[in-house]
């Protein structure tokens, strides 16, 4: 997807912070951080959000979901994190790249 930001960002054309990679999946730090550390995992591929996945991401998204624990403890978050996936402009979804965000550090508002 040409004008994807995520998808520049997988191709190497814009630069991240990279937490983690392997050949589905890619998680690196927000440019705008909401919490002490805030990361994402994304699908290298190009699925539009949530609402926009089959029975054929069913694996992606599990495995996505099993890395945040993974790698929100090698981000040092020992005591817990949080997740969320915006989906669509009514969920708050900015960038139309299926993202999983964690956040955590300082202690996160309870909502
Ligand atoms: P959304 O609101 O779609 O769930 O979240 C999109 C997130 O992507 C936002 O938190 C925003 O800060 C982040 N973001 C947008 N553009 C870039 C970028 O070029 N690099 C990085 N690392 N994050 C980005």
């Amino acid at each position: 997807m040409s004008d994807c930001i995520f998808c520049k960002i997988l191709a190497g054309e814009i630069p991240c912070k990279k937490v983690y990679e392997d050949e589905d999946v890619l998680a690196f730090h927000d440019i705008h951080p909401l919490a002490q550390v805030h990361f994402m995992l994304i699908p290298k591929k190009h699925v539009e959000s949530l609402a926009h996945c089959e029975s054929v991401d069913q694996a992606i998204l599990g495995k996505m979901l099993l890395l945040a624990p993974k790698l929100a403890k090698e981000q040092g978050l020992e005591n817990g994190f949080r997740t969320m996936i915006n989906t669509g402009r009514g969920g708050g979804q900015e960038v139309f790249h299926l993202h999983v965000h964690v956040f955590g550090g300082e202690k996160l508002p309870h909502m």
